[in-house]
């Protein structure tokens, strides 16, 4: 039996997005092949609220990640980090040989504006990495406040990493001036993993070019010279398939609209913060909660791992803690496609499983 997934990605892919998947190849190096890579990159160019270039990466979100922090690093890197993902960053850094530190909150608080400012005040940084929406925690950082802070400092490249949140909620990516913006296919844009995504900015092509090791297959200056070169084509062979069923996938999102999409999505975190609260407790103080999924604190000490397995047994699956937070907490993703009563009935059963 499947389990319908209220995980933080992968997530469930509608039945109409998932047949996509499955359309025939077409040959990588023809005008049809440029045409969906266009079009895809005008959608996501609405999703992301900017002007700015779209690559594509087949790889995870990861992939980009690195690419971003190797690619446009002169420096050094200040890395603000909220939990597992923002430690990610840090160790990519480190791993690719790019001077970076790590400015670490407390798990459950939020990247603050004062963190940034005193980082930046230092002038010893010319990149910073932000986590928009930390999935461990169920934190999303104050990021226009961020933003303001990170404007005084014209010459910072500034990378938001939007894996958890991108088409879950409003991130206006020129507005904040993120220079490169990165998510990927399997959260909240609903597609099978495999795909990752950017928008990249003039400023962080013109830092790429003065950095000398960028790597190779995540060079984003590299990617980006070669679409432009090569009508949209990519040096490698992308996944057409993820392709078509991304750029079916934007239709179906621009059609729901984006703001009735954001509020749906914001409407299943109010119900599903109301009900930790009812029951358990929240990990994240509520003007830090994330719209995308919730971390409930564990106060009732329950086997996580026992109320997923008679969750499964109903075809229904939620998530344990990350990391440390592991049996302390669990969570509960609602992204994507899914409905405020699909998380009714997933939360009356998980109710009835454990006698609330
Ligand atoms: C899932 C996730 C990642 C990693 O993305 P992949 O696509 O799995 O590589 C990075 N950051 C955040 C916030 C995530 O939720």
């Amino acid at each position: 039996m499947h389990k319908r997934l209220f995980i933080p990605g992968p997530v469930d892919v509608a039945p109409d997005v998932l047949e996509k998947m499955g359309t025939q190849m077409i040959g990588h190096r023809t005008k049809d092949a440029s045409v969906l890579q266009k079009s895809i990159s005008d959608k996501m160019r609405k999703v992301m609220y900017t002007s700015n270039e779209i690559l594509l990466s087949t790889s995870s979100g990861s992939g980009l990640m690195e690419g971003a922090i190797r690619s446009c690093t002169r420096k050094r890197a200040a890395v603000f980090s909220v939990g597992a993902f923002g430690d990610r960053w840090y160790k990519m850094a480190t791993a690719n040989g790019v001077p970076a530190d790590k400015f670490s909150s407390e798990l459950g608080q939020p990247t603050t504006p004062i963190m940034v400012e005193e980082a930046l005040a230092t002038g010893k940084y010319d990149l910073i990495t932000i986590t928009h929406n930390e999935t461990s925690t169920g934190i999303m950082n104050p990021v226009a406040e961020i933003a303001e802070v990170v404007k005084k400092y014209p010459e910072v490249i500034f990378c938001l990493d939007t894996v958890s949140s991108m088409g879950g909620t409003y991130i206006p990516v020129d507005e904040l001036g993120v220079d490169i913006c990165i998510t990927s296919t399997q959260k909240c844009l609903g597609l099978p993993p495999g795909m990752a995504i950017c928008s990249i900015s003039q400023k962080a092509l013109d830092a790429a070019k003065q950095v000398e090791n960028r790597g190779l297959y995540f060079d984003l200056l590299d990617l980006y010279n070669y679409i432009q070169k090569k009508d949209y084509q990519y040096p490698s062979t992308p996944s057409l398939s993820h392709m078509y069923a991304l750029d079916y996938q934007l239709d179906k999102m621009l059609e729901e609209g984006l703001e009735n999409r954001f509020n749906r999505h914001l409407e299943m975190a109010k119900y599903v913060r109301e009900w930790a609260r009812k029951h358990f407790e929240m990990l994240a103080e509520d003007q830090y909660a994330s719209n995308t999924l919730t971390t409930i604190k564990n106060t009732k000490e329950i086997s996580i791992k026992d109320l997923n397995n008679k969750l499964g047994e109903r075809g229904y699956m939620i998530s344990n803690g990350y990391g440390d937070l592991k049996d302390v907490t669990f969570r509960i993703a609602h992204m994507a496609d899914t409905t405020l009563a699909d998380i009714k009935v997933l939360l009356n059963i998980i109710e009835e499983i454990l006698n609330l």
